[in-house]
């Protein structure tokens, strides 16, 4: 029965392209889209991710700033594309404009963008947690919805509630650099210690821009005891 139904909304409703509307033969982007997306391929730093602008040689390389060894929370920073204007649009509709068929698309980058810490092994994804102040007024949490489709995607079980975010602040867009490490600073904390001591957590995140809200979120979680954690964004900013 669930199938015939399926079928009769095929019929009236064809898949579209998710930024141009455009009828296609199976969910995603149409092609003139779909290129319009730089996606991030090798080579690029094995521990931060950064892409190079190198040849690929098939080697593990490391950035300059990787090499310094300096100590940073993470194991391993993954996106799937360049934050551009392209990339922008479909992660502000999904984030603002209700479009949240789009975290199905994204979550297949994700999926293979995070090629890597797959291989690695990982326990659980964890979406970096909003503000309930800000969930009730924007309904969902785009960051979730990412998470909830990875997770059918990678089978790697999701871990809504663990990681709360209890202070809330000013959207990071307002402010640059210094100011936004301050403006994240200690608003993340560790609700139930018993399910992250031990784990391997990849946070799961719309948009890596320079990595604050991203590492602030990591130091509680390492606090509480993960064994390690991964960042895996749609976008960054290069
Ligand atoms: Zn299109
Ligand atoms: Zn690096």
């Amino acid at each position: 029965m669930k199938e015939i139904l399926q079928k009769i909304i095929e019929i009236f409703l064809p898949p579209r392209c998710i930024k141009c509307g455009a009828i296609l033969a199976q969910d995603g982007l149409c092609a003139e889209c779909y290129n319009e997306l730089n996606f991030i391929s090798a080579p690029y730093c094995h521990k931060c991710g950064h892409p190079f602008e190198a040849q690929n040689t098939g080697k593990k390389m490391l950035c300059a700033t990787c090499s310094k060894k300096k100590k940073t929370p993470f194991r391993y920073n993954r996106s799937a594309l360049c934050y551009d204007e392209a990339s922008k649009n479909l992660i502000l509709a999904l984030k603002f404009m209700d479009k949240t068929e789009n975290a199905k698309v994204l979550a297949k980058w994700l999926n293979i963008a995070g090629k890597d810490i797959w291989k690695e092994g990982v326990d659980i994804l964890v979406p970096i947690p909003l503000h309930y102040t800000r969930l009730v007024k924007r309904k969902y949490n785009q960051s979730a919805l990412l998470a909830k489709e990875l997770s059918k995607l990678c089978h790697v079980p999701v871990d809504y509630t663990s990681v709360i975010k209890h202070k809330a602040t000013k959207p990071q867009v307002a402010f640059s650099g210094k100011e936004r490490v301050q403006n994240v600073k200690g608003v993340f904390s560790v609700k139930h210690q018993d399910k992250i001591k031990g784990k391997r957590v990849v946070l799961i995140d719309d948009v890596m821009t320079t990595g604050s809200t991203l590492k602030e979120c990591a130091l509680a979680i390492k606090a509480a005891g993960a064994k390690s954690v991964d960042t895996l964004t749609v976008a960054r900013v290069i």
